[in-house]
């Protein structure tokens, strides 16, 4: 793809994150749909060619588990500023932050079989990446997306350094998915990706971050972090009925607080709860379908 700003249409805004806005666009060489992300950078900054270049890595990315990854460019647009502009593989079916919201809507829960598809993809693709000596860094719903052929693929992996240190620069946040081990400052492993997926997997099962728990008065940032380091670890609740028992114990692995007690990607792979999902034929184009189709629902944008 030759990604300047004179190929590019934009249809229509679809998300708001932190660091940017992500945008459908036509990539008019081809009419082809992507999905389009602005990270705002200072202007006049050598750093913007490395930057980019280092975003070309990128594009060798390729797994059916990773949303791909077409190029990035830079521009100093009149509107937005300077901005680098990062295009990917649209995903029709949207995140999972926003399916979960969406079933809220319509009263509806996702099932263990769906929630199955989801952990055996994200896992998947964290071993991908951890081949690579990718750390994903950033799970959570809403870095999860669907496919219009219900597909489930992880983006927003943090790859580039200097990407990473500018965006550092513009956002002052922490992430409530973040590990026990990241908050406390002890350092990063691929288990502290198991962590956030098994809370991701919690969130979507019960259309809700489980922290605080329900009837909990809030709580600031502070006393958040410090009760996802302290308190005993939220798990599924096995009374509901809702949950197999394996299902029930792949989400308590993930959920371990000592990173080296917990296990890696690849470990999770061979879990029964995973094994039993591989074996079942499901379509989740029908299911990613249903979702947007049902007349109960109500569409709320994406945005926080
Ligand atoms: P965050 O992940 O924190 O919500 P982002 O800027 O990464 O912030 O994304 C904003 C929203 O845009 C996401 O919540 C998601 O719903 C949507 N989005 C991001 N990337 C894509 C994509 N490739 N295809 C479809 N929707 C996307
Ligand atoms: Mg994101």
């Amino acid at each position: 793809y030759n990604l300047i700003p004179e190929n590019i249409e934009v249809v229509e805004r679809i998300g708001e994150g932190a660091v940017g806005t992500v945008h459908r666009v036509k990539y008019l060489p081809t009419s082809k749909t992507m999905a389009r992300k602005s990270v705002a950078v200072y202007p006049d900054d050598k750093n913007h060619r490395q930057l980019v270049r280092e975003l070309a890595f990128l594009k060798q990315c390729k797994s059916k588990y990773i949303v791909s990854f077409y190029g990035a460019y830079y521009q100093d647009d009149d509107n937005d500023g300077p901005s680098i502009y990062m295009c990917m593989e649209y995903c029709q079916g949207g995140s999972l932050d926003a399916i979960y919201k969406r079933l809220k809507s319509m009263n509806a829960q996702i099932g263990e079989r769906v929630l199955g598809k989801i952990a055996e993809a994200v896992l998947n693709g964290l071993v991908y990446l951890h081949q690579s000596s990718i750390i994903h860094r950033d799970v959570k719903p809403s870095n999860i997306l669907v496919t219009g052929k219900g597909r489930v693929k992880l983006c927003d992996f943090g790859v580039s350094g200097e990407l990473v240190d500018s965006i550092a620069q513009t956002f002052v946040g922490t992430s409530y998915y973040m590990a026990p081990e990241r908050i406390q400052g002890k350092g990063y492993a691929v288990q502290s990706d198991v962590w956030s997926l098994g809370l991701t997997l919690i969130e979507i099962a019960q259309n809700r971050f489980p922290f605080p728990p329900a009837g909990h008065p809030e709580m600031t940032v502070i006393e958040l972090l410090d009760y996802i380091v302290n308190v005993p670890i939220p798990t599924l609740n096995e009374d509901s009925g809702r949950w197999s028992p394996e299902c029930v114990k792949f989400v308590n692995l993930c959920m371990i607080k000592d990173p080296n007690q917990r296990p890696t990607p690849k470990q999770l792979l061979c879990h029964e709860f995973i094994k039993k999902s591989e074996e079942r034929k499901l379509d989740l184009k029908k299911w990613i379908k249903s979702v947007w189709s049902d007349p109960r629902g109500t569409t709320t944008t994406t945005s926080k």
